[in-house]
C-alpha cells in the first residue's frame, strides 16, 4: 500500500425515497429561520414545493439560477439574499443552481442545504465557478461546502433523458480521474470503482424509463460517492480539458464531458494501468475508453464535439491553452497528442 493522506470533509447526507420532505428539519438543524430557496426558471414548481415544505422558515424563491454562475447573477442573488434577511439558502437543482448558492456563500457564509436533481456532483465540494467578462474562474474554498445534501431519487424523475445521460457521465468523469489522481487514496479509489459500477448499471435504466424509482435511486447513489470523489481529491488532463473547452468555446458542460471522458481515457491508458483495470472491472469487464463511449452511445448522448458547437478551427487553439500551464496528469501532457485527442473527440470516433 503506498502512503497516503485523506482528510473527510464535515458533511451531511440524508438519502432516500421521499427524503425531501425533511428539508424543515435540516434548515432548523443549522440554527437558521429564514431560507432562500435557489432554483432556475425551469424548476421554479420545484422550490415553490420546497418553499411550502419550509413553511415559516421560508424567505422567498429566486429563480434565476444559469449555466455556469454569471457574476451579475451572483451578485443580484447576494442582494436578494441580504434583502430578504435570509440566513441560509437551500439549492434545488443541477449544478448550476448548486454553483449560485455557493456563489452566496462565498461573500456572505449563509450555509447552504443542497437538493441535487441531476448527477453532476457539485453537491458534494468545496469547488465555485464564478464567470466574469466571458472567463469562468473556479476555485476551493471551505465556505461553499453545503453543509447538508439531500437526495431524494423522485426528484430526478423529471430529468429530461439528455440531461440524465450527461450529467451521469459527468459524474463518472470525476471517478475515473479520482483512481488516477495525484493523491489518489485507497478510500476514494474504492468509492470511485463503485460510483462507476452503479452508474454504468443504472444510467441505460434510467434514461430508457425515467420513472424507474430502482434505477434512479442508484445512479443518485452513485453521483453522490462521484461528487466526493471530485470533493476529496485533484483531478487530472479530463477536467483541465473540459475546463479550457467550456471557458474558451462556450460548450455545455455535461455534452463535452460525455464526449471528451473516452478520449481523456484513451491518452492516460497506458501511464495508469491500475486505474484503467479499476474502471474495466466496474463496467463489467470492458476496456475502459472504448466502454465508456459505448456506455454513452447506447444512452443517446452526443458523441462528437462538432455536433455541440466547437469549431474545427479552434482545436488547435485549444490544445495550446490546454497546455500552457504545467499541472499534473499521469501521462505527461504532450500538445501534438492533446491535439490528436481533440480531434477523435471533435469526430466522435470510438477509442481503438
Ligand atoms: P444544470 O444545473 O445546468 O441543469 C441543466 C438543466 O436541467 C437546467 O435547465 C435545469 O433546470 C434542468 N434540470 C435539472 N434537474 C432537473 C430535473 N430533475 N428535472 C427537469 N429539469 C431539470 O446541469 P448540471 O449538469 O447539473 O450542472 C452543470 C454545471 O454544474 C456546470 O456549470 C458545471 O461547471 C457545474 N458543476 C460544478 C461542480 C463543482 O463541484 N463545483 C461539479 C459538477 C458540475
Amino acid at each position: 500500500m503506498k502512503a497516503f493522506t485523506y482528510q473527510s470533509l464535515p458533511m451531511r447526507v440524508i438519502f432516500g425515497e421521499g427524503a425531501l420532505a425533511g428539508v424543515a428539519g435540516e434548515v432548523e438543524r443549522l440554527g437558521a429561520r429564514s431560507a432562500l430557496v435557489l432554483c432556475t426558471e425551469a424548476q421554479r414548481a420545484s422550490a415553490e414545493n420546497v418553499a411550502r415544505l419550509l413553511g415559516q422558515r421560508a424567505a422567498g424563491v429566486y429563480d434565476k439560477a444559469q449555466m455556469h454562475v454569471p457574476i451579475e447573477t451572483a451578485e443580484e442573488a447576494r442582494h436578494v439574499a441580504a434583502d430578504l434577511g435570509a440566513d441560509c439558502c437551500v439549492a434545488i437543482g443541477g449544478g448550476s443552481t448548486i454553483g449560485l448558492g455557493k456563489a452566496i456563500a462565498m461573500t456572505s457564509e449563509l450555509p447552504i442545504v443542497a437538493i441535487p436533481t441531476t448527477f453532476a456532483g457539485s453537491e458534494m465540494t468545496p469547488i465555485y465557478g464564478i464567470t466574469e467578462g466571458g472567463l469562468k474562474r473556479t476555485g476551493r474554498d471551505a465556505r461553499v461546502l453545503p453543509a447538508s445534501v439531500i437526495y431524494d431519487p423522485a426528484l430526478t424523475a423529471t430529468l429530461p433523458p439528455r440531461i440524465a445521460a450527461t450529467s451521469g457521465i459527468n459524474a463518472i468523469a470525476h471517478s475515473v480521474e479520482a483512481l488516477y489522481a495525484q493523491d489518489a487514496n485507497p478510500i476514494i479509489s474504492l468509492m470511485a470503482e463503485e460510483s462507476i459500477r452503479a452508474l454504468a448499471a443504472s444510467l441505460p435504466r434510467v434514461v430508457a424509463n425515467p420513472g424507474d424509482a430502482g434505477a434512479a435511486s442508484d445512479a443518485l447513489y452513485g453521483a453522490w460517492l462521484a461528487g466526493a470523489c471530485l470533493g476529496a481529491v485533484g483531478m487530472a488532463i479530463h477536467h483541465k480539458l473540459c475546463h479550457t473547452l467550456g471557458g474558451t468555446f462556450n460548450l455545455p458542460h455535461a455534452e463535452m464531458h460525455t464526449i471528451v471522458l473516452p478520449h481523456s481515457i484513451a491518452y492516460n491508458r497506458h501511464a495508469a494501468p491500475e486505474a484503467m483495470a479499476r474502471v474495466s472491472a466496474a463496467l463489467g469487464g470492458a476496456e475502459a475508453a472504448s466502454g465508456i463511449y459505448d456506455l454513452a452511445e447506447r444512452l443517446g448522448a452526443p458523441m462528437a464535439l462538432a455536433d455541440i458547437g466547437m469549431p474545427a478551427d479552434g482545436l488547435a487553439r485549444a490544445a495550446e491553452l490546454a497546455t500552457q500551464n504545467p499541472y499534473y496528469n499521469p501521462r505527461p501532457i504532450e500538445q501534438a497528442a492533446i491535439l490528436e485527442l481533440l480531434r477523435d473527440a471533435y469526430a466522435g470516433r470510438r477509442p481503438p
